[in-house]
C-alpha cells in the first residue's frame, strides 16, 4: 500500500538537489535548521523531523529545531547520549530505522512526556561535518507504512549537505560576534593603556593620580561586565542557553525586581512605582530570565533618567498575553537611535557620558523575550521619556 503514494525516488533526489542549493546559501543558523527539518520531513514523508546537536564535552544532545515544536519548549530539551536513539546514532555514526519505537529500549521517553508527541517509528541519520559527528537528524512517524532504505538514503544525502551548512553558519556566527567584541574591547583597552602611562610619570599631582586610578577602576568594571554579558549573548545566539520553564505569579516577581532597584533609584532622587494587577493569571516561563529582563529595563530607566524623575512598572493580562510595561520620565531616545536600540553594542552617543554601559543589555533582553515567543518594543520621545513594552504569550 505504501508504494502507491511514495514520491518517485528520482523526484525526491531532484528536490534534494534544490534544497541543497538553498542550504548552501544560508548563513543564519536558526533559519537554516528550520529549512533542514522541513526538508527532512518532506523527503522522508514523515509526520515530523528534528535536529539534535551534540555537545561532546557534556555528552549530551540538544534539541535545536523541529517541525512540530515551539522554540521555547524545545530549547530546554536535552537528550543524554547514553540511552537514547539519537545518542546511538551519534556514537555509532550509523543511520537507524526503528519500526516500533515504543518497543526499543533505547527510546528516550522523557521527550514524549515533555512534548506530548508520541513517537511510533523513527529514522535517524548522523550529521557529519569534516569527519566529526555534530548531531542527529531524525524523521519521526512515517505517514504511511514504514521507513524504507530509500528514505534512509535520501535522508543521508540531505544530512551530508546539512552538516556542512550548519558548520559554516556556526563559524560565520562566531567570527561575526567575536569580531564585534574585539572591536568593542579596543576603546577600554586604549584608555587603560593611557592611564598606565600617566601613572608611570612621576610628575603628576596626587589629585590627578587618584582620578586616573578611578578611571582604571571603572574601565575594568566595564570590561568585566562586558565579557560576562557577551558570553550570555553568545550562548543565547547559539541556542545553548537552557531555559528552566516554570509556572509562577508575576506580581511577586515584579515586586522583587522593584525592591532590588529601589535603593539605586532613591540614590538618584528618582521614584519607582509598581502598578500591577494582583490577580493576574500565572505565567509559564523561565523566571530568572524574565527577572533579568525586568532588572535590565529598570536599571536603564534609572541610569538614563533625570533627578526628580520616575520609573514605573505596569503589568496586565489581555486576551492571551501578558503585557509588562517599564516606563521612565528620563532623557528619551531620538527616533534615529530607537530603530537600532536592540542591536548588540549599540549605545546612544549622547548618553555615553551620562552612564557607563555595554550596549548589550537590550540585545540580551530581546533574545530572552523572543525565545519565550514574546515581543519587546520601545517607544520614546526625546526629553520626555521612554517606554518598553513586553508582551508574552500565556502558553
Ligand atoms: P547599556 O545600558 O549597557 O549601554 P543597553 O543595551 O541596555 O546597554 O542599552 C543600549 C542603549 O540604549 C543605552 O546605551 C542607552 O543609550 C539607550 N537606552 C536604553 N534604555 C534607555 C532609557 N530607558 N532611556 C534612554 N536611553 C536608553
Amino acid at each position: 500500500m505504501s508504494e502507491v503514494i511514495q514520491t518517485p525516488l528520482l523526484e525526491r533526489y531532484q528536490r534534494l538537489a534544490e534544497i541543497s542549493r538553498d542550504l548552501a546559501s544560508t548563513l543564519e543558523l536558526d533559519g537554516l535548521l528550520k529549512r533542514i527539518v522541513q526538508a527532512a520531513a518532506d523527503l522522508s514523508q514523515a509526520e515530523a523531523a528534528s535536529i539534535l546537536l551534540y555537545d561532546e564535552d557534556k555528552q549530551q544532545l540538544y534539541f535545536e529545531s523541529a517541525t512540530n515544536l515551539e522554540e521555547p519548549l524545545m530549547r530546554g530539551l536535552i537528550v543524554p547520549v547514553e540511552g537514547s536513539i539519537a545518542g546511538w546514532v551519534v556514537t555509532h555514526r550509523q543511520p537507524i530505522i526503528i519500526a516500533d519505537t515504543q518497543k526499543d529500549p533505547r527510546h528516550f521517553g522523557n521527550i514524549a512526556k515533555a512534548t506530548k508527541v508520541t513517537t511510533t517509528s523513527m529514522l535517524g541519520v548522523p550529521l557529519v561535518a569534516k569527519d566529526k559527528v555534530i548531531g542527529t537528524l531524525e524523521a519521526i512517524n512515517k505517514q504511511v507504512g514504514q521507513f524504507t532504505e530509500d528514505d534512509q538514503n535520501v535522508l543521508m544525502a540531505l544530512a551530508a549537505q546539512a552538516a556542512v551548512a550548519i558548520e559554516n553558519a556556526r563559524l560565520f556566527q562566531q567570527s561575526d560576534l567575536i569580531a564585534e567584541l574585539v572591536h568593542e574591547l579596543r576603546t577600554p583597552l586604549a584608555s587603560l593603556n593611557t592611564a598606565a602611562h600617566l601613572l608611570l610619570r612621576s610628575d603628576i599631582p596626587e589629585e590627578h593620580r587618584i582620578r586616573v586610578i578611578q578611571i582604571i577602576h571603572n574601565e575594568t568594571d566595564r570590561l568585566t561586565e562586558m565579557t560576562s554579558a557577551f558570553l550570555d549573548l553568545a550562548r543565547l545566539e547559539s541556542g545553548r542557553t537552557q531555559f528552566q520553564v516554570q509556572v509562577f505569579d508575576l506580581y511577586p516577581l515584579l515586586e522583587e525586581c522593584a525592591n532590588m532597584m529601589r535603593g539605586k533609584a532613591v540614590e538618584n532622587s528618582l521614584r519607582l512605582e509598581l502598578e500591577v494587577e494582583r490577580d493576574l493569571p500565572r505565567l509559564k516561563a523561565d523566571r530568572d530570565k524574565i527577572k533579568q529582563v525586568i532588572l535590565n529595563l529598570l536599571s536603564n530607566g534609572i541610569k538614563y533618567n533625570r533627578p526628580g524623575g520616575e520609573i514605573a512598572i505596569r503589568a496586565s493580562f489581555e486576551l492571551d498575553r501578558f503585557i509588562i510595561v517599564v516606563s521612565d520620565t528620563g532623557l528619551g531616545i531620538h527616533a534615529s537611535d530607537l530603530e537600532h536600540l536592540f542591536e548588540k553594542f549599540y549605545r546612544v552617543q549622547s548618553t555615553e557620558q551620562v552612564a557607563s554601559g555595554t550596549g548589550l543589555g537590550l540585545a540580551i533582553c530581546k533574545r530572552i523575550v523572543e525565545a519565550h515567543g514574546g515581543k519587546i518594543r520601545a517607544a520614546s520621545e526625546l526629553g520626555t521619556g521612554t517606554t518598553f513594552t513586553i508582551s508574552l504569550p500565556a502558553k
